[in-house]
């Protein structure tokens, strides 16, 4: 499926309107994108603060939008849902982090900006697994910070589990939270 975004096409540069191809796969969501917020993320990977961005990327990892199909193996979402989605789009679903569902340390992840394009589009397809339905009371403008650092600072307080908050993040000096996100070779802060 062809699906319209906007690109960055090198270091620093500026979005042009940009058409890639994603096969639609049977775990796989297509969602027609409303809304969309960038992060300071998104700076730092259109300027490649960490050396692996890759272009032409289309940034925006911040994404509330509409099922528009859902996969043949997808049952738990379907068209029409609202969901939100951030910035990993894909795990590998069989190491020992995918195991125990702390997914967002595998270390075969795929994410916005580095492996995936990302919200500044028309649409995503993204695996079922790493949508979730908004609930109603949760207005679409306002909710989309919290698919990425409202996110990382729930995660940290309240799970998945409190050894991997005390293996993988740590408190910084004036009270935020410093917590990997996207792999282990990669920090951000909240
Ligand atoms: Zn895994």
């Amino acid at each position: 499926m062809q699906i319209r975004a906007y690109a960055i096409r090198e270091r620093g540069g500026t979005a042009e309107p940009f058409l890639y191809e994603k096969t639609f796969g049977g775990r796989d969501v297509l969602v027609r994108i409303t809304h969309r917020s960038f992060a300071r993320g998104d700076i730092q990977f259109i300027d490649s603060d960490w050396g692996d961005a890759q272009y032409s990327l289309v940034p925006g990892h911040e994404i509330v939008g509409i099922v528009e199909e859902a996969g043949s193996k997808v049952a738990d979402l379907h068209t029409g849902d609202r969901v939100g989605i951030g910035y990993q789009q894909e795990a590998c679903f069989n190491c020992s982090f995918c195991k125990r569902g702390t997914e967002q340390l595998c270390a075969s992840q795929k994410v916005i900006a580095v492996d995936r394009y990302g919200g500044l589009a028309e649409h995503i397809i993204v695996d079922a697994r790493f949508a979730f339905r908004l609930p109603p009371q949760l207005d679409s403008a306002t909710s989309t910070p919290l698919l990425s650092s409202g996110r990382r600072c729930t995660q940290a307080f309240f799970g998945p589990d409190w050894p991997t908050v005390l293996e993988w993040g740590c408190w910084a000096p004036e009270g935020s939270v410093i917590w990997p996100y996207g792999s282990s070779t990669r920090w951000g802060t909240s």
